[in-house]
């Protein structure tokens, strides 16, 4: 496939301006890219760091660490408090809330996504959900005054708030429809140490259960077994959904997410997608899929980036999707498949956990916990195609950096 890509003057235009959007708009300025780049977020505030608003800022309040702006140059015009309300694909506009619109050549769709809500609760001020800067500071704000939170839905942002609201002193429960923690994120083997890890730490987690009523008057919630659990606060945490209804409304092609190529290009010409909105090919599944991670939005970002600043070496974006989650002393890092037909456990001196797939042969997926440096050696293995075997991988006396070294350089 060859790419569509000029040396010539564009005019590019950005929606969105969180973390895709930022790296977008950040790679282009610091490479010298020949053309106008406006950054157009509805948000407020400038570009911000997502992830610390579920672990540190729930500490310490501390806002000094997240925000991303002031990388971002003078090259790069950045509109705030604008919300992009139609893209009008034939005269290449952009129309905005403020009645403005927006002249582009290239323009790109990093519009994210949102937190799924549970609507028979929408209404009450006891139940958030966690997505925003404002949605960390209300919920930090409301921390303050609880004896305990509740969060619904047992996936990596909720697991890592609980964990930050246990650390505060406040009671934590965790409860999930489905039988195990981080179905869709994680391997079911490493979410079972994790599950003894919170239940260890004081957290309270209840499985194959959902919440059936809210008792706000004794800030406790119902269980459909008829449990009742602490709910001072209530926090929502049942996933997101793409912010593509831009895209849907010019026709562009969308699923809960905007297909792109590994060019990044939408079904429209001349428009891109980056980031949580995306719907992409996993080079390890081989399906199209959302791949809602902190590295995918920055890496693909800074891919479609390159592609434009040196079109002579582009090459598409096929990067292995991987997650980190710190949830309390818990460092969670996953990489690839979280399925393989076979698998094997290594547990290190420090205790930390390393579990590793294979499919066909191949080492397809990664997780570790507390191992980070085992972690980064053996993500290495997953796509570029050398591989180690899971009884190399077990011996006791095997060193994973050798290991890795040996089966790259073969
Ligand atoms: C609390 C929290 C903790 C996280 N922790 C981790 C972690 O530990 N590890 C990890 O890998 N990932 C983590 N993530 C996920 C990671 O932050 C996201 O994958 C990443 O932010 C996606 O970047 P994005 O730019 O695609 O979307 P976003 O960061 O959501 O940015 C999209 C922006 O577009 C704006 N926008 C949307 N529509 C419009 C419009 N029409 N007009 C103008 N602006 C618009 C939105 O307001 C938003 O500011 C976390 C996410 C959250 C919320």
């Amino acid at each position: 496939m060859s790419t569509t890509v000029s040396a010539e003057r564009h005019n590019v235009v950005i929606v969105g301006a969180g973390l895709a959007g930022f790296h977008l708009a950040s790679a282009l300025a610091k490479q010298g890219y020949p053309g106008d780049v406006t950054l157009v977020g509805e948000e407020p505030w400038q570009p911000y760091d997502r992830p610390p608003l579920s672990k540190q800022f729930q500490l310490d309040g501390d806002e000094s660490h997240i925000w991303l702006a002031p990388e971002l140059g003078p090259a790069v015009r950045l509109l705030r408090q604008c919300h992009a309300q139609a893209i009008d694909l034939a005269r290449q506009e952009l129309r905005l809330d403020n009645g403005s619109t927006l002249p582009w050549d290239r323009l790109v769709l990093a519009t994210g996504s949102r937190a799924r809500r549970l609507p028979q609760w929408g209404a009450s001020p006891r139940v958030l959900t966690l997505r925003t800067l404002d949605d960390a500071r209300r919920i930090r704000d409301a921390l303050q005054s609880v004896a305990s939170l509740l969060v619904i839905g047992g996936g990596p942002i909720g697991l890592e708030l609980a964990a930050s609201a246990a650390a505060l002193g406040r009671q934590s429960t965790v409860v999930e429809l489905a039988p195990r923690l981080m179905s869709r994120s994680a391997p079911a083997a490493m979410a079972d140490v994790l599950l003894e890890h919170h239940r260890s730490q004081g957290m309270a987690i209840h499985l194959g259960r959902t919440v059936v009523a809210l008792d706000e008057g004794n800030a406790e919630a119902v269980l459909d077994d008829g449990q009742r659990v602490p709910a001072g606060l209530v926090v929502v945490g049942i996933g997101v959904q793409a912010n593509d209804a831009l895209a849907a409304q010019a026709g562009i092609a969308c699923d809960d997410g905007v297909f792109v190529d590994g060019w990044c290009r939408t079904t429209a010409p001349g428009v891109f997608a980056v980031g949580d909105v995306t719907r992409q090919r996993n080079p390890v599944t081989g399906r199209f899929e959302r791949i809602e991670t902190w590295s995918n939005a920055q890496a693909q970002a800074q891919a479609l980036a390159a592609i434009w600043c040196n079109p002579a070496a582009a090459r598409p974006y096929d990067a292995v999707p991987w997650f980190w989650s710190d949830q309390g002393s818990a460092r969670l890092q996953c990489a690839g498949a979280i399925t393989g037909e076979q698998q094997a456990w290594r547990v290190d001196a420090a205790g930390g956990r390393v579990l590793v797939h294979w499919s066909g042969g191949q080492v397809t997926g990664v997780a570790t916990l507390n191992a980070a440096r085992d972690f980064v050696q053996l993500k290495k293995l997953i796509v570029p195609r050398p591989t180690i075997t899971p009884e190399q991988f077990r011996a006791p006396t095997a060193n994973i950096r050798a290991l890795v070294q040996q089966a790259l350089a073969a």
